[in-house]
């Protein structure tokens, strides 16, 4: 107990702890946001199958989180031990596979770094408290959905609903809300955007987004109770906003590529429950009620 002990005494020790165990999950997240889609579409596959009484596929090889080991994509050579550590790994091979020098895509660095770094800042935030503990879990879980999401406009039930009812859990004990604030916030997150959907289907006749959404925000109310829901939608829609303009200048001419919500409703969910009182607060003061 003397290490945690010591963390609990030295945020410095503490933030730079969480930083490297931060990368370390990054490096983890970018496995299973590769893997976790295909796996799901394989089952899927293997359930339509069995419905439309076809014969199973032939038994393919395992595959899920941890085997088979990484390889590389063009040459499948199999990614030694070292050539696996984050970040350092890829800036010591520049980017390229030290088999076959096909590029490496700078997206696993760059997970990797924002995990870290959102996980240090998360423990810098709350401290060496429980609200740390299961913020990371949240702040894992909302990076690997939110890149799921972005690659497959997916948001995988795997991901989301054991999130939502660790919200739950945690608020049990008043971690982020009172219980009964987290229940209302499930509820309420789940029934505003489903209306909304409902509404929108009805009036023109097109899906403007999926069930997963309100799913995504029925957990975010369950984390930071119903009060965290109006500022996250507000939030939501000024990150899209943001980072729609920048798709748009880098991606050019693909205007029409559907663009997920859920990646804009997980950060501005992060940033809610964060700083949520603060920015209402002080936009309170600047609106001239306080
Ligand atoms: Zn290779």
């Amino acid at each position: 107990m003397f290490l945690l002990d010591f963390l609990a005494s030295h945020v410095h020790a503490l933030v730079f702890s969480v930083l490297l165990l931060g990368l370390l999950i990054g490096s983890f997240l970018n496995v299973v946001v590769y893997r976790l889609p295909k796996m799901l579409m394989h089952d899927w596959q293997a359930q339509a199958r069995e419905i439309l009484n076809l014969p199973a596929e032939a038994d393919k090889q395992t595959f899920n989180l941890i085997l088979p080991n990484s390889s590389c994509p063009h040459c499948a050579h199999e990614i030694k031990p070292w050539e696996n550590i984050p970040i350092f790994s890829w800036l010591f091979l520049r980017g390229k596979c030290s088999a076959c020098k096909a590029p490496i895509s700078t997206r696993y660095p760059l997970v990797e770094l924002t995990c870290g770094l959102l996980s240090a800042y998360v423990a810098w935030h709350f401290g060496f408290t429980w609200q740390t503990g299961s913020m990371l879990l949240l702040t894992w879980g909302l990076l690997a959905m939110s890149l799921i999401d972005a690659d497959h406009q997916l948001l995988p039930d795997a991901l989301v609903l054991p999130l939502l009812w660790l919200g739950l859990i945690v608020n049990q004990f008043g971690l982020f809300a009172s219980p009964a604030d987290a229940l209302w916030g499930a509820i309420a997150g789940y029934l505003s955007l489903w209306s909304v959907y409902w509404l929108f289907k009805l009036v023109t006749g097109k899906e403007g987004m999926g069930y997963g959404d309100f799913k995504l925000l029925a957990m975010l109310g369950a984390w930071g109770g119903w009060q965290i829901l109006p500022l996250t939608i507000l939030l939501s829609s000024l990150v899209g906003a943001v980072l729609g303009v920048i798709m748009l200048r880098l991606r050019k001419a693909e205007t029409s590529t559907p663009i997920p919500f859920g990646p804009y409703l997980a950060i501005a969910g992060w940033i809610a429950l964060l700083w949520g009182e603060q920015i209402t607060a002080s936009y309170l003061q600047i609106a001239g009620f306080k």
